[in-house]
């Protein structure tokens, strides 16, 4: 029996291949003057950044260039794009990049609105109220930054790294086009789709699951165990790609509203110590955190396994529960991802200290079983 539900999606979704240039058209509605969000290099190398300024101009937006963005946004970057936005009067606030940039931007249409330091907003609910509208372009297919309330910014000095989550920092509009995407390298493609596969799995099994949810992870499961190997091992491949875009959003839906879990809670911190890819991080904690909560609901995991395309007739339902995390740590061998908290450049020594930052954090997120300090040096100890 389905009890009572919330499900809030209040972004639209344009996605497509080539829709790009519609994106005059969508940011006119908003505004007059955009601030342009953009990470250092990629997008103006690959010409999208000159695209989006034409296809604004030609809507009759003006656009202020800000592309000092760096992987894994730290709060100087923000807190100073904010004070530009409002200096230069934007009244609208465009992202086009990784999930770096659309964090970015988050945090930049908050600052740009209430200002102050974007660390003063960070942790759930701290957001006072709408911020400047956003319209977001992702270049990767992996955070699903355009379709959550969620930014993840770092406070490099303190060697941390946290998250902001809020209504007021949905996009209006998601600009998702394939197109965007085709000249990701191999590895980021991996470790992005590995992230927007483990916001699927991570939702999926939540305390917070609900129907709607379930049906947008299990959809991005099945999608990335299809394609993210073809599109590693191919990035041209069109349509790979496409369906990657499409998981990322949708597993993106899936974590706004259930939440991720412990490979997310241990993961983040865990970014503010080392530096590391986010998406190699909790792809490669997953399969330990899966087999962690596996007795907290089989079912689900036998449903994991099934739609990764694993036999289970027959098995008993550990057993094929436990296919689900066979499968995962099989799909991180085909992307090429590393395995082991070592290769990802972890010190072994660090690990008790990140442990307790994880426990001053937030250790279980939505996750169905709870953590304490033992168990997450346990996770990190089998992850290393
Ligand atoms: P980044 O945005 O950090 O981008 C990684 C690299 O890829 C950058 O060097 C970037 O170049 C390059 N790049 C991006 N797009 C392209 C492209 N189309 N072609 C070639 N190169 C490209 O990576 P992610 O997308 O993985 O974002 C990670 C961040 O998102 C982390 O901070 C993580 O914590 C956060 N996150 C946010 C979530 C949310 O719900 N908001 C959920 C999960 C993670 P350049 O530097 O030149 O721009
Ligand atoms: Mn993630």
């Amino acid at each position: 029996m389905v009890g009572e539900l919330d499900f809030l999606m209040p972004t639209k979704l344009v996605f497509g291949e080539g829709r790009l240039k519609e994106v005059g058209e969508k940011v006119k509605g908003y505004g007059k003057k955009a601030l342009l969000v953009t990470g250092r290099k990629a997008m103006k190398e690959l010409g999208f950044t000159h695209q989006v300024i034409e296809y604004l101009k030609a809507e009759g937006v003006e656009a202020v260039l800000y592309d000092k963005v760096e992987p894994n946004p730290s709060k100087q970057t923000v807190n100073t794009g904010g004070k530009l936005a409002k200096g230069k009067d934007c009244d609208v606030i465009v992202a086009l990049g990784g999930g770096s940039a659309l964090d970015a931007a988050k945090g930049i249409a908050v600052v740009a609105k209430y200002g102050g330091d974007v660390w003063d907003y960070m942790g759930e609910g701290n957001v006072p109220g709408p911020v400047l509208p956003l319209v977001g372009i992702p270049s990767t297919a992996g955070t699903g930054s355009e379709t959550t309330p969620y930014a993840v910014i770092t406070f490099k000095e303190k060697k941390m790294k946290y998250f902001m989550a809020s209504p007021y920092i949905f996009f209006k509009v998601a600009i998702v086009d394939p197109l965007v995407m085709m000249s990701v390298p191999r590895y980021i493609t991996a470790y992005t789709g590995m992230d927007a596969f483990t916001h699927a799995a991570e939702a999926y099994t939540s305390r917070m699951a609900q129907p709607i949810s379930d049906r947008l992870a299990l959809q991005a499961i099945e999608l990335a165990t299809g394609s993210l190997p073809q599109v590693v091992m191919n990035g041209d491949n069109l349509e790979a790609r496409t369906n990657m875009a499409l998981a990322s959003s949708l597993a993106g839906m899936a974590i706004a509203q259930a939440g991720c879990g412990n490979a997310h809670c241990l993961g983040e911190p865990l970014g503010g110590f080392f530096k590391t890819d986010h998406g190699a991080v909790v792809g490669l904690l997953l399969p330990h955190v899966m087999e962690y909560n596996i007795l907290t609901n089989p079912d689900k995991f036998v449903n994991i396994a099934k739609v990764m395309g694993e036999k289970v007739d027959g098995l008993s339902l550990r057993s094929a529960a436990m296919k689900a995390v066979e499968a995962v740590r099989n799909l991180l061998v085909d992307i090429g991802l590393p395995q082991r908290l070592r290769d990802l450049g972890v010190q072994k020594e660090a690990i008790p200290e990140m442990a307790e930052e994880v426990m001053r954090r937030n250790p279980n997120g939505e996750s169905a079983r709870t953590v304490g300090l033992e168990d997450v040096k346990y996770l990190f100890e089998r992850a290393f």
